[in-house]
């Protein structure tokens, strides 16, 4: 059995919608299918999730909320019409369910906007289950709680309960059915609406897939590859065939955006292969994530990318390193104002704490810069807000000894001084903290050396 998870654009339109059914039909180990919202349709449209994002807002706000919700059921209704279902009574449906939802309380801001903002994926789930019925398939929409998804945390970055996956295990299909899933969203244990991350239509398929111990994930999505570096900043850069669940998880840290980076780890923690293909060609073999003992490697540097997201506070004073809890003081203050940090390197008298940006308001940032200067008084004290983080991957790093030597030396050519550079941690990334403005020549020069590079077949056994 299969998981097989549609991303937004494929399930934009009714041509696309199309395509999907045709790839879930053509293989019966298919049965799980996961589905996203409408995404966008071209360049510049907007996708249902954020629309409901603006129905959230006018319902918060007690403002009119015909229009937008008119806007977001005119998508489905193109849906609908595409294959004749204009004459039944799914849209009504729909309207019905949004307009119930709109006349609901809820115990908090957040769980409002989770609500409106799961419901992409559940009409469309809705609305695919009876498009494929229609179309003589047996098909039926499963809700997240019949599967037993139960989560907590944040309403809109919740977190599945572990106990959730001997409950889905649990769940039987019936003999020769498919079940059409929504992705994105799940419940609490007081029947809320809570999301996860955005983006999280991924985590949803990689649940199902560990819970339901299934062979394959299959990630259908707008490429044919996951590809060594951004299509933008190289042309036709080379496809990555496979790469380790390790890996993957690097790089979409470093904002390799095709595949969500939470949505790794239940398929990690179960050992199941994840096929990230395109839904608009779809004998393309994709790229497959796999465990490290099934990836052999052919290149020196699986991927590199560069990061733009993070701030840099520097801070220096002598004899640093001597100083017994001083990393236990920065600590506490971040604690106080509830930030967290992405990394710390640190030096002999400098040191310097790299930060997601979106986790940090100007507010926030002034007030640590306080508090940090009135714990440890440092000599200097310093925000570096233009600071890319260029990260470079593959399990081969450490098989080679002179690659950070290599790398650097790419840089150098171009006259790129590194502000940062943090390897050790994690053996198959290395870190280049560089200049934003030079980001993309960075990743070029770097990427040079990925292609040309092999490995020696004696490095990867
Ligand atoms: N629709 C959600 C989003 O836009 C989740 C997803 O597409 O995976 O973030």
């Amino acid at each position: 059995m299969k998981v097989i998870k549609f991303g937004g654009s494929s399930l934009a339109s009714g041509t696309q919608v199309q395509k999907a059914i045709n790839i879930i039909v053509a293989d019966p180990a298919r049965r799980i299918v996961v589905v996203s919202a409408p995404g966008k349709r071209r360049k510049g449209d907007i996708k249902v999730t954020d629309l409901l994002l603006q129905l959230a807002a006018a319902v918060q706000a007690g403002s009119d909320t015909s229009a937008i919700r008119d806007e977001i059921l005119a998508r489905y209704r193109d849906i609908a019409d595409y294959f004749s279902m204009g004459g039944s009574d799914i849209i009504a449906k729909l309207r019905a369910h949004l307009e119930a939802l709109e006349a609901r309380q809820y115990p908090s801001t957040e769980h409002l906007y989770a609500a409106f903002m799961a419901q992409g994926e559940n009409m469309n789930a809705r609305l695919i289950a009876r498009v494929m019925s229609h179309l003589g398939y047996r098909a039926r929409f499963v809700d997240p709680k019949d599967l037993g998804m139960v989560v907590d945390g944040a309403p809109r970055s919740a977190n599945l309960l572990e106990g959730s996956y001997a409950t889905i295990a649990h769940y039987r299909l019936e003999e020769g059915e498919i079940i059409i899933v929504p992705g994105f969203f799940a419940y609490d244990k007081d029947g809320n609406y809570a999301t996860f991350a955005r983006g999280g239509s991924d985590i949803t398929g990689s649940i199902l897939a560990r819970g339901f111990d299934v062979d394959l994930y299959e990630n259908f999505t707008d490429v044919s590859a996951i590809y060594a570096v951004n299509p933008e900043i190289v042309d036709h850069p080379r496809a990555i065939n496979t790469l380790t669940y390790r890996e993957m998880r690097e790089l979409s840290y470093a904002g390799f955006s095709v595949f969500n980076d939470e949505a790794i780890i239940p398929v990690i923690t179960a050992g199941i292969r994840v096929n990230v293909k395109n839904t608009n060609d779809p004998d393309a073999p994709g790229t497959m994530i796999a465990p490290t003992k099934d990836v052999r490697h052919h290149h020196l540097i699986t991927g590199v990318a560069a990061s733009n997201g993070f701030t840099a506070l520097y801070l220096h004073r002598y004899l640093l390193n001597k100083e017994v809890g001083l990393t236990l003081k920065i600590l506490q203050v971040l604690y106080k104002y509830k930030v967290s940090y992405e990394h710390m390197p640190s030096g002999i008298d400098d040191l310097t704490i790299i930060f997601d940006k979106s986790q940090l308001n100007a507010t926030q940032m002034s007030a640590l810069t306080d508090d940090i200067r009135e714990a440890i008084n440092p000599d200097k004290m310093e925000w570096f807000d233009d600071f890319a983080i260029i990260m470079v991957v593959g399990e081969g790093l450490y098989a080679r000894e002179n690659l950070i030597a290599q790398v650097l030396d790419q840089l150098a050519k171009i006259g790129i001084a590194p502000t940062m550079i943090n390897q050790g941690a994690s053996q198959i990334s290395t870190m280049i903290g560089v200049d934003s403005k030079r980001a993309d020549e960075a990743v070029r020069v770097i990427y040079q050396l990925s292609s040309c590079e092999k490995l020696p077949q004696a490095a990867l056994s």
